[in-house]
């Protein structure tokens, strides 16, 4: 099969198992990104598909051909790590043409890849700038030309966008996102930062210690979370205790929610809404009831936290979408029974 296999993979450091039973398959040409909070295993996932660790157990299989035992420099991956570690007494064509230079690639098709690898990172006509005079964003479009020289077979990234200020990460996103669609090469990405994942990848992988807890397309990670780890780390979300009426409807706060059932067999589970699926009215009857203890105004939308029961319920709106609610008040909340996820307590 075409593609990436991780079978069964394990990383141990002594007792502590940093990455626990791993299997996932990428198709080629997928832009992946691997999520989950700070000492998942992410880092240590990626390290031992680059070869840079070796796993405890399980095996690095591309396009059929297991990896495992080959060494990170006969793989031909391009990597970018956090650091970048770029040649600082260099310059920006040199940097580049480095790879091209350890394989005995000629100086004159090494200049024609540079230029190609230049245009392709949107920085013409910068190969002979100094990279100590070069922005951060700048850098980083070498470091990923530099990363894709010898063409890779797999494209690898750590965290590489965590320097840079908020408004030029979220512009290079764009960027690695298109530049990945337009070469057509398979890239994993880690980040911790969900607005990136969300934005970049056509699988997200999010990780929770050690182990995957969902591998899907971001919409359905945000729609259809596996659990409430997943739910709770992509978007925020309401997280809802509810329990079985005798014919197994769901029971939020004493009050059945339409339309929703919990499986058969599960008397407690939570409930799962995003906010902006959550309604409010003014008219109490049939709804669960609450009070307005907080609005917070962002201009393009209004979050409104309501208290139910010793709840807190956020629902947000649209200026456009905004009721007459004011903090204080008495609303009643309606949860729509289509945008519910019923997940395991
Ligand atoms: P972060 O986002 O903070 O970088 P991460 O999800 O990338 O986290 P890893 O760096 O993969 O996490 O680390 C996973 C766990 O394994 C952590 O608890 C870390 O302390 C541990 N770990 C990583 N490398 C080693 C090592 N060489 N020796 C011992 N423990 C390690």
């Amino acid at each position: 099969m075409s593609g990436l296999h991780l079978k069964d993979l394990s990383k141990r450091f002594g007792n502590f198992t940093a990455v626990d039973d791993v299997e996932l398959t990428v198709p080629h040409g997928t832009f992946v990104c691997m999520l989950g909070p700070s000492g998942c295993g992410k880092t240590t996932l990626l390290r031992m598909i680059a070869g840079l660790e070796e796993p405890s157990a399980g095996s690095v299989v591309l396009d059929d051909e297991d990896l495992t035992p080959v060494p990170t420099h006969k793989r031909n991956f391009g990597m970018v790590f956090q650091s970048l570690a770029l040649f600082p007494h260099l310059t920006v064509g040199e940097n580049i043409a480095y790879p091209l230079r350890i394989r005995g690639i000629d100086k004159d098709k090494r200049r024609k890849r540079v230029e190609e690898l230049l245009a392709l990172v949107h920085l013409p006509d910068y190969a002979a700038r100094p990279v100590s005079k070069l922005s951060g964003g700048q850098r980083q479009r070498v470091a990923i030309a530099r990363a894709l020289a010898l063409s890779p077979r797999l494209f690898l990234l750590d965290e590489p966008l965590s320097a840079l200020d908020a408004k030029l990460r979220e512009a290079m996103q764009v960027e690695l996102r298109q530049l990945q669609q337009k070469l057509g090469i398979t890239t994993i990405v880690v980040t911790h930062d969900q607005r990136e994942a969300m934005t970049m990848a056509d699988l997200v992988v999010v990780m929770g210690e050690g182990r995957i807890r969902q591998a899907a397309s971001p919409m359905e990670i945000y729609r259809k979370p596996a659990d409430a780890f997943v739910a709770d780390f992509i978007g925020s979300t309401n997280l809802l205790e509810v329990e079985a009426d005798s014919v197994g409807r769901a029971v939020f706060l004493g009050q059945p929610i339409a339309g929703l059932s919990l499986p058969e067999g599960m008397a407690k589970g939570l409930v799962s809404i995003r906010p902006e699926n959550v309604h409010l009215t003014e008219n109490t009857n049939g709804a669960i009831r609450g009070r307005v203890t907080f609005i917070r105004d962002l201009g393009g939308t209004i979050e409104t936290f309501v208290e139910a029961g010793g709840t807190i319920i956020v629902a947000v709106t649209t200026p456009r979408e905004r009721s007459n609610v004011e903090a204080g008040a008495e609303v009643g909340v309606t949860l729509p029974a289509e945008s519910c996820v019923v997940l395991q307590q």
